[in-house]
Protein backbone atom coordinates (compact mmCIF):
# COMPACT_ATOMS: atom_id res chain seq x y z
CA UNK A 1 0.00 0.00 0.00
CA UNK A 2 1.84 3.39 0.90
CA UNK A 3 2.84 5.86 3.12
CA UNK A 4 -0.19 8.19 4.37
CA UNK A 5 -0.96 11.11 6.73
CA UNK A 6 -4.81 9.59 7.70
CA UNK A 7 -5.27 7.33 10.58
CA UNK A 8 -6.52 3.99 9.67
CA UNK A 9 -9.01 3.03 11.98
CA UNK A 10 -8.43 -0.42 12.16
CA UNK A 11 -5.02 -2.79 12.57
CA UNK A 12 -4.45 -6.32 11.84
CA UNK A 13 -0.58 -5.39 13.27
CA UNK A 14 0.68 -2.05 14.44
CA UNK A 15 3.95 -1.38 14.83
CA UNK A 16 4.69 1.30 17.23
CA UNK A 17 8.17 3.09 15.96
CA UNK A 18 10.28 2.28 12.53
CA UNK A 19 13.61 2.03 13.66
CA UNK A 20 16.01 -0.76 13.45
CA UNK A 21 13.04 -3.12 15.35
CA UNK A 22 10.09 -1.63 14.10
CA UNK A 23 11.08 -1.77 10.22
CA UNK A 24 12.33 -4.85 10.58
CA UNK A 25 9.47 -6.19 12.27
CA UNK A 26 7.37 -4.52 9.58
CA UNK A 27 9.00 -6.05 6.60
CA UNK A 28 8.98 -9.24 8.09
CA UNK A 29 5.52 -9.53 9.16
CA UNK A 30 4.37 -7.96 5.93
CA UNK A 31 6.54 -10.77 3.92
CA UNK A 32 4.61 -13.29 6.06
CA UNK A 33 1.39 -12.13 4.95
CA UNK A 34 -0.08 -10.00 7.59
CA UNK A 35 -1.60 -6.35 7.31
CA UNK A 36 0.88 -3.85 8.61
CA UNK A 37 0.30 -0.54 9.69
CA UNK A 38 3.75 1.39 10.72
CA UNK A 39 3.52 4.40 12.61
CA UNK A 40 6.68 6.91 13.67
CA UNK A 41 6.54 10.85 13.22
CA UNK A 42 9.62 10.88 10.86
CA UNK A 43 8.89 11.14 7.19
CA UNK A 44 10.94 7.70 6.35
CA UNK A 45 11.94 4.70 8.59
CA UNK A 46 15.38 4.42 10.06
CA UNK A 47 14.85 5.76 13.83
CA UNK A 48 17.67 6.73 16.13
CA UNK A 49 20.21 4.19 14.13
CA UNK A 50 20.03 5.51 10.88
CA UNK A 51 19.24 9.01 11.61
CA UNK A 52 20.77 10.04 14.84
CA UNK A 53 23.38 7.24 15.68
CA UNK A 54 25.01 4.28 13.98
CA UNK A 55 25.22 4.91 10.69
CA UNK A 56 25.43 8.96 11.00
CA UNK A 57 28.46 8.08 13.65
CA UNK A 58 30.31 5.62 11.56
CA UNK A 59 30.28 8.31 8.65
CA UNK A 60 32.05 10.51 10.49
CA UNK A 61 34.73 7.90 12.07
CA UNK A 62 35.09 6.97 8.22
CA UNK A 63 36.02 10.78 7.97
CA UNK A 64 38.72 10.12 10.89
CA UNK A 65 39.94 7.05 9.88
CA UNK A 66 40.89 8.97 6.49
CA UNK A 67 42.47 11.82 8.01
CA UNK A 68 44.67 10.13 10.36
CA UNK A 69 45.78 7.47 8.24
CA UNK A 70 46.96 10.08 5.98
CA UNK A 71 48.77 12.17 8.77
CA UNK A 72 50.37 8.25 9.82
CA UNK A 73 51.56 7.42 6.59
CA UNK A 74 54.53 9.81 6.76
CA UNK A 75 56.44 7.37 8.89
CA UNK A 76 56.30 4.72 6.25
CA UNK A 77 57.12 7.19 3.32
CA UNK A 78 54.08 8.90 1.99
CA UNK A 79 53.47 12.28 3.36
CA UNK A 80 50.54 14.18 2.36
CA UNK A 81 49.62 17.46 3.24
CA UNK A 82 47.90 18.26 6.44
CA UNK A 83 43.88 18.06 5.96
CA UNK A 84 41.61 20.79 4.61
CA UNK A 85 38.46 20.12 6.07
CA UNK A 86 35.40 21.29 4.52
CA UNK A 87 32.99 20.80 7.25
CA UNK A 88 29.83 21.89 5.04
CA UNK A 89 30.65 19.00 2.57
CA UNK A 90 31.58 16.61 5.45
CA UNK A 91 27.88 17.21 7.08
CA UNK A 92 26.79 16.87 3.42
CA UNK A 93 28.17 13.72 2.88
CA UNK A 94 26.74 12.52 6.07
CA UNK A 95 23.42 13.15 5.39
CA UNK A 96 23.41 12.10 1.65
CA UNK A 97 24.43 8.70 3.39
CA UNK A 98 21.60 9.06 5.70
CA UNK A 99 19.01 9.60 3.19
CA UNK A 100 19.93 7.02 0.86
CA UNK A 101 19.45 4.56 3.29
CA UNK A 102 16.00 6.34 4.81
CA UNK A 103 15.34 7.00 1.59
CA UNK A 104 15.61 3.00 0.27
CA UNK A 105 13.31 2.03 3.31
CA UNK A 106 11.12 4.63 2.80
CA UNK A 107 10.34 3.35 -0.60
CA UNK A 108 10.00 -0.27 0.87
CA UNK A 109 7.28 0.92 3.08
CA UNK A 110 4.99 1.10 0.17
CA UNK A 111 5.35 -2.53 -0.39
CA UNK A 112 1.71 -4.92 -0.42
CA UNK A 113 0.30 -5.34 2.93
CA UNK A 114 2.33 -2.26 4.19
CA UNK A 115 0.91 0.95 5.44
CA UNK A 116 3.30 4.19 6.97
CA UNK A 117 1.50 6.44 9.15
CA UNK A 118 3.30 9.75 9.78
CA UNK A 119 2.84 10.30 13.39
CA UNK A 120 2.67 9.38 17.48
CA UNK A 121 0.97 6.58 18.96
CA UNK A 122 -0.62 6.21 22.67
CA UNK A 123 -2.42 3.29 23.80
CA UNK A 124 -5.99 4.41 25.62
CA UNK A 125 -6.22 0.92 26.20
CA UNK A 126 -4.98 -2.63 25.57
CA UNK A 127 -6.89 -2.79 22.34
CA UNK A 128 -6.76 0.60 21.18
CA UNK A 129 -4.09 3.34 20.15
CA UNK A 130 -4.68 7.11 19.65
CA UNK A 131 -2.86 8.29 16.95
CA UNK A 132 -1.61 12.11 16.31
CA UNK A 133 -0.83 12.58 12.97
CA UNK A 134 2.52 15.38 12.17
CA UNK A 135 -0.64 17.54 11.07
CA UNK A 136 -1.74 17.27 14.80
CA UNK A 137 -4.88 15.83 13.66
CA UNK A 138 -5.86 12.55 16.23
CA UNK A 139 -7.69 9.51 15.72
CA UNK A 140 -8.11 6.29 17.08
CA UNK A 141 -6.95 3.28 16.08
CA UNK A 142 -8.52 -0.48 16.83
CA UNK A 143 -5.91 -3.25 16.80
CA UNK A 144 -5.43 -6.62 16.99
CA UNK A 145 -1.85 -7.01 17.87
CA UNK A 146 1.12 -4.38 18.11
CA UNK A 147 4.63 -4.35 18.51
CA UNK A 148 6.41 -1.73 20.26
CA UNK A 149 9.51 -0.45 18.78
CA UNK A 150 10.03 2.71 20.74
CA UNK A 151 13.89 2.99 21.01
CA UNK A 152 15.71 5.32 23.48
CA UNK A 153 16.95 8.95 23.73
CA UNK A 154 19.69 10.10 25.56
CA UNK A 155 20.00 11.24 29.38
CA UNK A 156 21.13 14.13 30.55
CA UNK A 157 22.58 15.34 33.46
CA UNK A 158 20.02 16.50 36.21
CA UNK A 159 19.37 19.67 36.15
CA UNK A 160 21.08 20.68 32.64
CA UNK A 161 19.37 21.00 29.59
CA UNK A 162 20.93 21.03 26.28
CA UNK A 163 21.03 23.96 24.44
CA UNK A 164 23.92 25.39 21.44
CA UNK A 165 26.66 24.72 23.58
CA UNK A 166 26.03 21.88 25.98
CA UNK A 167 24.69 19.14 23.37
CA UNK A 168 23.66 15.09 23.49
CA UNK A 169 24.50 12.53 20.45
CA UNK A 170 22.28 14.09 18.43
CA UNK A 171 23.28 17.77 18.74
CA UNK A 172 27.18 15.93 17.92
CA UNK A 173 25.89 14.08 15.09
CA UNK A 174 24.46 17.25 13.33
CA UNK A 175 28.29 18.96 13.49
CA UNK A 176 26.89 22.23 13.51
CA UNK A 177 30.36 22.85 13.50
CA UNK A 178 34.09 21.43 15.11
CA UNK A 179 34.23 23.28 17.86
CA UNK A 180 38.34 24.39 19.32
CA UNK A 181 37.40 22.33 22.41
CA UNK A 182 34.85 19.84 23.29
CA UNK A 183 34.72 17.92 26.90
CA UNK A 184 32.75 14.37 26.33
CA UNK A 185 30.66 14.10 29.96
CA UNK A 186 30.97 9.79 29.57
CA UNK A 187 33.78 7.50 28.32
CA UNK A 188 31.45 4.62 27.19
CA UNK A 189 31.13 3.98 23.40
CA UNK A 190 29.21 6.80 21.79
CA UNK A 191 31.25 9.62 24.20
CA UNK A 192 34.24 7.28 22.51
CA UNK A 193 33.98 7.10 19.21
CA UNK A 194 32.09 10.88 18.75
CA UNK A 195 35.57 12.37 20.72
CA UNK A 196 37.46 10.75 18.17
CA UNK A 197 35.60 12.17 15.30
CA UNK A 198 35.69 15.61 16.45
CA UNK A 199 39.50 15.03 17.48
CA UNK A 200 40.51 14.09 13.68
CA UNK A 201 38.18 16.88 12.56
CA UNK A 202 40.35 19.01 14.70
CA UNK A 203 38.79 19.69 17.90
CA UNK A 204 40.84 19.14 21.44
CA UNK A 205 39.12 17.07 23.15
CA UNK A 206 38.58 15.93 26.68
CA UNK A 207 36.74 13.14 27.91
CA UNK A 208 35.87 12.99 31.56
CA UNK A 209 34.40 9.70 32.96
CA UNK A 210 33.04 8.91 36.62
CA UNK A 211 34.09 5.34 37.24
CA UNK A 212 38.33 4.40 37.59
CA UNK A 213 38.27 3.31 33.71
CA UNK A 214 36.56 4.00 30.13
CA UNK A 215 34.22 1.69 28.76
CA UNK A 216 32.82 0.44 32.16
CA UNK A 217 31.91 -2.94 31.49
CA UNK A 218 34.63 -4.12 28.74
CA UNK A 219 37.71 -6.15 29.81
CA UNK A 220 40.75 -3.83 30.95
CA UNK A 221 42.95 -5.59 28.52
CA UNK A 222 41.38 -4.94 25.49
CA UNK A 223 40.62 -1.32 26.44
CA UNK A 224 43.94 -0.41 27.43
CA UNK A 225 44.93 -1.12 23.97
CA UNK A 226 42.00 2.16 23.19
CA UNK A 227 43.35 3.69 26.20
CA UNK A 228 47.03 3.79 25.06
CA UNK A 229 46.22 5.39 21.75
CA UNK A 230 43.56 7.99 22.77
CA UNK A 231 46.01 9.32 25.45
CA UNK A 232 47.79 10.52 22.12
CA UNK A 233 44.31 11.66 19.99
CA UNK A 234 42.78 13.39 23.25
CA UNK A 235 44.35 16.48 25.49
CA UNK A 236 42.98 14.63 28.56
CA UNK A 237 41.23 11.71 29.97
CA UNK A 238 39.96 12.05 33.83
CA UNK A 239 38.77 9.17 35.12
CA UNK A 240 37.32 8.32 38.71
CA UNK A 241 35.77 12.58 37.94
CA UNK A 242 32.65 14.06 38.04
CA UNK A 243 30.70 16.84 36.65
CA UNK A 244 29.55 18.89 39.64
CA UNK A 245 28.05 21.34 37.53
CA UNK A 246 27.79 22.87 33.96
CA UNK A 247 26.92 26.26 33.00
CA UNK A 248 26.33 27.56 29.49
CA UNK A 249 27.63 30.85 29.10
CA UNK A 250 27.90 33.00 25.90
CA UNK A 251 31.25 32.05 24.43
CA UNK A 252 32.10 28.74 26.47
CA UNK A 253 30.66 26.33 29.08
CA UNK A 254 32.20 26.38 32.44
CA UNK A 255 32.50 23.05 33.41
CA UNK A 256 32.94 22.14 37.74
CA UNK A 257 34.86 18.64 37.66
CA UNK A 258 35.06 17.05 40.89
CA UNK A 259 38.10 14.26 41.47
CA UNK A 260 37.43 11.17 43.32
CA UNK A 261 38.98 13.31 46.68
CA UNK A 262 36.19 15.32 46.58
CA UNK A 263 38.66 18.58 45.51
CA UNK A 264 36.84 20.45 42.78
CA UNK A 265 38.35 22.46 39.72
CA UNK A 266 36.85 24.73 36.79
CA UNK A 267 37.48 24.09 33.11
CA UNK A 268 35.99 26.13 30.22
CA UNK A 269 35.26 24.14 27.17
CA UNK A 270 33.67 25.67 23.87
CA UNK A 271 31.26 22.96 23.57
CA UNK A 272 30.38 20.10 25.91
CA UNK A 273 28.51 16.69 24.76
CA UNK A 274 27.28 15.01 27.55
CA UNK A 275 26.93 10.90 26.93
CA UNK A 276 26.48 9.00 29.88
CA UNK A 277 23.46 6.49 28.39
CA UNK A 278 20.18 6.17 27.46
CA UNK A 279 16.81 5.42 28.70
CA UNK A 280 13.77 3.50 27.22
CA UNK A 281 10.78 5.56 25.45
CA UNK A 282 8.50 4.27 27.43
CA UNK A 283 6.56 7.78 28.69
CA UNK A 284 4.14 9.17 27.04
CA UNK A 285 3.16 5.67 25.93
CA UNK A 286 0.07 5.36 27.90
CA UNK A 287 1.58 1.71 28.84
CA UNK A 288 -0.30 2.10 32.04
CA UNK A 289 -3.67 1.63 30.25
CA UNK A 290 -2.76 -2.04 28.79
CA UNK A 291 -1.65 -4.86 31.25
CA UNK A 292 2.02 -4.35 29.90
CA UNK A 293 4.91 -4.09 32.74
CA UNK A 294 8.15 -2.62 33.02
CA UNK A 295 11.19 -3.70 35.04
CA UNK A 296 13.05 -1.81 37.62
CA UNK A 297 15.34 -0.19 34.90
CA UNK A 298 12.68 1.03 33.14
CA UNK A 299 12.37 -1.51 30.30
CA UNK A 300 9.47 -3.82 29.34
CA UNK A 301 9.00 -6.89 30.14
CA UNK A 302 9.35 -9.32 27.50
CA UNK A 303 9.42 -13.42 27.48
CA UNK A 304 11.31 -15.42 24.82
CA UNK A 305 8.88 -14.01 22.09
CA UNK A 306 8.65 -10.56 22.90
CA UNK A 307 5.49 -10.52 24.59
CA UNK A 308 4.70 -8.34 27.06
CA UNK A 309 2.50 -8.96 29.95
CA UNK A 310 -0.40 -8.58 27.33
CA UNK A 311 -0.08 -11.19 25.13
CA UNK A 312 -1.12 -9.62 21.91
CA UNK A 313 1.44 -6.91 22.43
CA UNK A 314 5.15 -7.18 21.77
CA UNK A 315 7.80 -5.26 22.39
CA UNK A 316 11.27 -5.43 20.64
CA UNK A 317 14.59 -3.51 20.32
CA UNK A 318 15.91 -0.51 23.34
CA UNK A 319 12.63 -0.65 24.50
CA UNK A 320 13.01 -4.35 25.52
CA UNK A 321 16.22 -4.41 27.45
CA UNK A 322 20.13 -4.59 27.13
CA UNK A 323 21.96 -4.07 25.20
CA UNK A 324 20.41 -1.38 23.04
CA UNK A 325 21.94 -2.19 19.67
CA UNK A 326 20.69 -2.37 16.53
CA UNK A 327 21.36 -6.04 15.67
CA UNK A 328 19.48 -7.23 19.01
CA UNK A 329 16.47 -5.30 17.78
CA UNK A 330 16.70 -6.79 14.23
CA UNK A 331 17.03 -10.39 15.88
CA UNK A 332 14.34 -9.54 18.17
CA UNK A 333 11.77 -8.12 15.26
CA UNK A 334 12.01 -11.19 13.41
CA UNK A 335 11.43 -13.23 16.28
CA UNK A 336 8.44 -11.00 17.16
CA UNK A 337 6.81 -10.95 13.40
CA UNK A 338 6.78 -14.24 13.57
CA UNK A 339 5.27 -15.31 16.78
CA UNK A 340 3.14 -12.24 15.62
CA UNK A 341 2.18 -14.69 12.29
CA UNK A 342 1.45 -17.78 14.61
CA UNK A 343 4.90 -19.26 13.74
CA UNK A 344 7.14 -20.44 15.84
CA UNK A 345 9.86 -18.80 17.39
CA UNK A 346 11.88 -17.76 20.20
CA UNK A 347 14.60 -15.15 20.89
CA UNK A 348 17.69 -17.32 22.55
CA UNK A 349 20.95 -16.08 21.04
CA UNK A 350 23.74 -17.49 21.88
CA UNK A 351 26.10 -14.32 21.53
CA UNK A 352 25.11 -10.63 20.85
CA UNK A 353 28.25 -9.05 19.62
CA UNK A 354 29.09 -5.71 20.68
CA UNK A 355 31.76 -3.27 18.69
CA UNK A 356 32.94 -0.01 19.59
CA UNK A 357 33.70 1.99 16.55
CA UNK A 358 36.72 3.88 17.66
CA UNK A 359 40.64 3.58 16.39
CA UNK A 360 41.44 0.93 17.07
CA UNK A 361 38.44 -0.66 17.54
CA UNK A 362 37.00 -3.07 20.35
CA UNK A 363 34.76 -6.26 19.68
CA UNK A 364 33.35 -9.07 22.08
CA UNK A 365 30.71 -11.56 21.81
CA UNK A 366 29.79 -13.82 24.35
CA UNK A 367 31.25 -14.34 27.98
CA UNK A 368 34.08 -11.90 29.62
CA UNK A 369 36.65 -12.23 31.82
CA UNK A 370 35.76 -9.21 33.93
CA UNK A 371 31.84 -11.31 33.50
CA UNK A 372 33.76 -14.84 34.25
CA UNK A 373 35.63 -13.71 37.29
CA UNK A 374 32.36 -12.06 38.79
CA UNK A 375 30.36 -15.20 38.22
CA UNK A 376 33.27 -17.51 39.37
CA UNK A 377 33.03 -19.23 36.17
CA UNK A 378 35.78 -21.13 35.50
CA UNK A 379 37.68 -20.64 32.25
CA UNK A 380 40.71 -21.10 30.36
CA UNK A 381 41.64 -17.91 28.42
CA UNK A 382 44.38 -17.27 24.98
CA UNK A 383 45.58 -13.99 24.48
CA UNK A 384 47.45 -13.56 20.99
CA UNK A 385 48.82 -9.71 21.10
CA UNK A 386 49.29 -8.77 17.30
CA UNK A 387 52.58 -7.91 17.61
CA UNK A 388 54.68 -9.69 14.51
CA UNK A 389 51.71 -10.94 12.90
CA UNK A 390 51.92 -10.98 9.37
CA UNK A 391 49.13 -8.89 8.52
CA UNK A 392 49.31 -6.83 11.05
CA UNK A 393 52.82 -5.72 10.01
CA UNK A 394 51.66 -4.93 6.78
CA UNK A 395 49.07 -3.12 7.76
CA UNK A 396 51.60 -0.83 10.08
CA UNK A 397 49.38 -1.52 13.12
CA UNK A 398 50.65 -4.14 15.21
CA UNK A 399 48.34 -2.26 18.17
CA UNK A 400 45.81 -5.30 19.13
CA UNK A 401 44.72 -8.23 20.63
CA UNK A 402 42.79 -11.47 20.01
CA UNK A 403 40.97 -13.30 23.17
CA UNK A 404 39.38 -16.51 23.35
CA UNK A 405 37.40 -17.25 26.23
CA UNK A 406 36.65 -21.51 26.49
CA UNK A 407 35.38 -23.70 28.79
CA UNK A 408 38.69 -25.35 30.92
CA UNK A 409 36.88 -29.27 30.48
CA UNK A 410 34.87 -29.52 26.98
CA UNK A 411 36.93 -26.54 25.48
CA UNK A 412 33.50 -25.11 23.71
CA UNK A 413 34.38 -21.06 23.32
CA UNK A 414 32.77 -19.28 25.67
CA UNK A 415 33.70 -15.62 24.94
CA UNK A 416 35.72 -14.32 22.22
CA UNK A 417 36.87 -10.25 22.17
CA UNK A 418 39.63 -8.71 19.50
CA UNK A 419 40.36 -5.31 19.92
CA UNK A 420 42.46 -3.36 17.02
CA UNK A 421 41.81 -2.10 13.64
CA UNK A 422 38.70 -4.57 11.70
CA UNK A 423 37.64 -5.89 15.43
CA UNK A 424 34.30 -5.11 14.09
CA UNK A 425 34.60 -7.16 11.53
CA UNK A 426 36.89 -10.26 12.69
CA UNK A 427 33.70 -10.50 15.63
CA UNK A 428 31.23 -12.10 13.29
CA UNK A 429 33.60 -15.06 13.05
CA UNK A 430 33.13 -15.35 16.90
CA UNK A 431 29.66 -15.05 17.06
CA UNK A 432 29.01 -17.78 14.45
CA UNK A 433 31.47 -20.14 16.30
CA UNK A 434 29.56 -19.98 19.16
CA UNK A 435 26.20 -20.19 17.76
CA UNK A 436 27.35 -23.34 16.37
CA UNK A 437 28.71 -24.61 19.85
CA UNK A 438 32.31 -24.78 17.92
CA UNK A 439 35.32 -25.70 20.21
CA UNK A 440 38.36 -24.38 20.38
CA UNK A 441 39.84 -27.26 17.94
CA UNK A 442 37.01 -26.19 15.34
CA UNK A 443 38.91 -22.57 15.71
CA UNK A 444 42.20 -24.25 14.83
CA UNK A 445 41.23 -26.42 12.41
CA UNK A 446 39.74 -24.41 10.57
CA UNK A 447 41.76 -22.73 7.64
CA UNK A 448 41.79 -19.16 7.67
CA UNK A 449 42.83 -16.96 4.43
CA UNK A 450 46.60 -16.07 4.41
CA UNK A 451 47.46 -13.06 5.52
CA UNK A 452 44.83 -11.65 6.91
CA UNK A 453 43.94 -10.63 10.84
CA UNK A 454 41.63 -13.26 10.59
CA UNK A 455 44.32 -15.56 11.64
CA UNK A 456 44.55 -14.59 15.09
CA UNK A 457 41.40 -16.53 16.06
CA UNK A 458 43.43 -19.04 14.57
CA UNK A 459 46.74 -18.53 16.71
CA UNK A 460 44.89 -17.77 19.15
CA UNK A 461 42.78 -21.05 19.22
CA UNK A 462 46.43 -22.53 18.36
CA UNK A 463 47.61 -21.24 21.73
CA UNK A 464 45.40 -23.41 23.82
CA UNK A 465 46.67 -26.19 22.54
CA UNK A 466 50.81 -25.58 23.27
CA UNK A 467 52.38 -26.47 26.26
P1 LIG B 1 15.04 3.48 17.65
O1 LIG B 1 16.05 3.34 16.61
O2 LIG B 1 15.30 4.36 18.81
O3 LIG B 1 13.70 3.94 16.92
C1 LIG B 1 12.54 4.20 17.62
C2 LIG B 1 11.60 4.98 16.72
O4 LIG B 1 10.35 5.08 17.39
C3 LIG B 1 12.06 6.41 16.44
O5 LIG B 1 12.02 6.67 15.07
C4 LIG B 1 11.04 7.27 17.19
O6 LIG B 1 10.77 8.49 16.54
C5 LIG B 1 9.82 6.38 17.19
N1 LIG B 1 8.87 6.63 18.27
C6 LIG B 1 9.14 6.88 19.58
N2 LIG B 1 7.98 7.04 20.26
C7 LIG B 1 6.98 6.87 19.37
C8 LIG B 1 5.57 6.90 19.46
N3 LIG B 1 4.96 7.11 20.61
N4 LIG B 1 4.83 6.70 18.33
C9 LIG B 1 5.45 6.46 17.14
N5 LIG B 1 6.78 6.42 16.99
C10 LIG B 1 7.54 6.62 18.10
N6 LIG B 1 23.79 0.37 17.73
C11 LIG B 1 24.52 -0.55 17.06
O7 LIG B 1 24.12 -1.71 16.98
N7 LIG B 1 25.71 -0.20 16.45
C12 LIG B 1 26.19 1.06 16.49
O8 LIG B 1 27.25 1.33 15.95
C13 LIG B 1 25.44 2.04 17.19
N8 LIG B 1 25.88 3.32 17.25
C14 LIG B 1 25.12 4.26 17.87
C15 LIG B 1 25.58 5.57 17.90
C16 LIG B 1 24.84 6.54 18.52
C17 LIG B 1 25.35 7.96 18.54
C18 LIG B 1 23.59 6.20 19.13
C19 LIG B 1 22.76 7.25 19.80
C20 LIG B 1 23.12 4.91 19.11
C21 LIG B 1 23.89 3.92 18.48
N9 LIG B 1 23.46 2.59 18.45
C22 LIG B 1 24.21 1.65 17.80
C23 LIG B 1 22.22 2.15 19.11
C24 LIG B 1 21.09 1.98 18.09
O9 LIG B 1 20.88 3.20 17.44
C25 LIG B 1 19.84 1.51 18.78
O10 LIG B 1 20.11 0.34 19.51
C26 LIG B 1 18.73 1.23 17.79
O11 LIG B 1 18.42 2.38 17.05
C27 LIG B 1 17.48 0.75 18.53
O12 LIG B 1 16.49 0.50 17.60
P2 LIG B 1 14.96 0.56 18.03
O13 LIG B 1 14.19 0.07 16.84
O14 LIG B 1 14.75 -0.09 19.32
O15 LIG B 1 14.62 2.10 18.29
Amino acid sequence: MSAQNSIPEQARLVIIGAGPGGYAAAFKAAELGLEVTLVDPEANPGGVCLHRGCIPSKALLHVAKLVEEAGEAADIGVTFAAPTIDVDRVRAWKDEVIGKLTGGLGTKVTQENLTYVRGMARFKDAKTLEVTGIDGATGDMAFEQAIVATGSRPMMLPGVESGDRIIDSTGALALADVPDSLLVVGGGYIGLELGSAYAALGSKVSVVEMTQGLLPGCDRDLVSVLKRRLDHKFEAIMLSTKVAGLKEQKKTVKVTLEDKKGQTSELRFDRVLVSIGRRPNTGNLGLENTPVELDDHGFVKVDGQRRTAAPHIFAIGDIAGEPMLAHKAYAEAHVAAEAAAGRPAVYDPRAIPAVVFTDPEIAWCGLTETEARAQKIKVKTAKLPWRGVGRTLTLGREDGITKLIVDPESERILGVAVAGPGAGELIAEGVLAMEMAAVAEDLRKTIHPHPTLSETLYETAEMLFKG
